[in-house]
């Protein structure tokens, strides 16, 4: 999973660019509206921290433009305490959810994980397979196969990750890459073939399908929320 974090503060974008990358998400940040605004329309993200005091141009019309042009990314604002009147304005302008400045650390994860997994239309992080249950939990970056502990890397936690939100739909190599790299990474969609199978080593063979030619396909079973 892949997150924009647009914030001029650069100390509170640094604390919350270590925060996911504790989590296990990639992130990139934007310290002004301008950078933001390109980088939500030209790369793909599955969330994005937008805060609204940003010079060049302000959160709410950065947010404005997204959804103008079409761009439905999950958004939550960062606002300034007490001031409803900001927080009124994000959620017209088309913003998912907020969050007070100054917040709890906790609170963010909780509310982006909550946020990701409402866009992808899943009540619940889990996944009932062939495998047995799989669970997983994005704030602590864990996962447990039928409650056993599964030890996974960065890169194939995100990409299981993103995989379990898109449940049963074929996502290509393309696309995968897309969403397990940050900006400034050598992306190399031969990795993605790699990763796929050290999963289905550490789940089973069963669990993610290859759809020749189109890409890669979580199984999805009818228990499954
Ligand atoms: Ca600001």
């Amino acid at each position: 999973m892949r997150i924009l974090i647009v914030e001029d503060n650069t100390e509170l974008a640094r604390q919350i660019k270590s925060t996911l990358e504790h989590a296990l998400y990639v992130a990139d940040v934007a310290f002004d509206g301008d950078e933001g605004l390109f980088l939500g329309d030209t790369e793909s993200y599955d969330a994005v921290i937008l805060d609204l005091g940003l010079p060049k141009l302000d959160g709410i019309e950065v947010l404005e433009r997204w959804r103008a042009g079409g761009n439905r990314v999950p958004v939550l604002i960062l606002t300034s305490r007490h001031t409803w009147r900001e927080k009124v304005a994000g959620l017209r302008a088309g913003a998912d959810d907020y969050l007070a400045k100054p917040f709890e650390y906790e609170e963010l994860l909780a509310r982006l994980e909550a946020l990701i997994r409402r866009s992808a239309g899943h009540a619940q992080a889990l996944l009932a397979c062939g495998c047995g249950r799989v669970l997983m939990d994005p704030s602590s970056a864990r996962v447990t196969l039928d409650g056993q502990l599964v030890d996974l890397t960065a890169l194939e936690f995100r990409t299981l990750h993103y995989l379990m939100q898109r449940r049963g739909e074929v996502v290509s190599k393309t696309e995968l890459t897309e969403h397990i790299y940050g900006q400034d990474f050598d992306r190399d969609s031969n990795v993605i073939e790699v990763l796929i199978n050290r999963l289905r080593g550490k789940f089973c063979p069963e669990m993610i399908v290859t759809r020749r030619g189109l890409g890669y396909q979580l199984q999805r079973s009818t228990s499954d929320a």
